[in-house]
């Protein structure tokens, strides 16, 4: 079995000082890796009914497409703004290493839809808490949300409170 961790680097001061950048790039560029990663993912879901993969810009497009084709689910994009080009609704979040909006079209999901969020880490929660409320303007049921990474010492799952939290490494 592949231990996934190997697969990821620790880039200390990226992007900026303090900052401990997990860098996934390893597990993508072996084939056998990036595979298992996503069998996991697919394995971890089992028993879960998903229409349609919501990805966060940019690493949760990476793993939410791939694991959309192999659920066979449909893949939507949640974008930083000004990048979509329909209507969208917005949304506001702080990172761990600063503030930002993502975007998601008004009919990117029809109502009542089972989603799942998508994104390569989890830290303090403020990213993948904005595209829950996303996903609640498009009036979906939110299944779960599903990471590679897990930075527990940072307790992101706080903020999910009642939502399925996934993830294959954790910190
Ligand atoms: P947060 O909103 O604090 O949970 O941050 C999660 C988002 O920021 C994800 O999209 C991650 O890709 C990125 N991110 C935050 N911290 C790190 C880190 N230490 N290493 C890699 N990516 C990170």
């Amino acid at each position: 079995m592949v231990k996934l961790d190997k697969y990821i680097r620790d880039i200390p001061d990226f992007p900026k000082k303090g900052i401990i950048f997990k860098d996934i790039t390893p597990l993508l560029q072996d084939s056998k890796v990036f595979k298992t990663a996503v069998n996991t993912m697919t394995k971890v879901l089992e028993g879960k009914k998903v229409d349609v993969i919501l990805g966060i810009e940019s690493r949760g497009f990476i793993f939410g497409s791939a694991l959309a084709y192999k659920l066979n689910c449909g893949f939507v994009p949640v974008r930083k703004p000004g990048k979509l080009p329909y209507k969208t609704y917005k949304a506001e979040y702080s990172l761990e290493y600063g503030k930002d909006i993502l975007e998601v079209h008004r009919d990117a999901v029809r109502q009542d839809a089972d989603v799942l969020i998508v994104d390569d880490l989890l830290a303090t929660g403020g990213t993948a808490k904005a595209v829950v409320n996303l996903a609640k303007k498009l009036r979906a049921k939110i299944q779960g949300v599903l990471f590679l990474i897990e930075l527990s010492f940072l307790n992101g799952r706080k903020k999910l409170k009642g939502i399925p939290v996934y993830s294959l490494i954790k910190y």
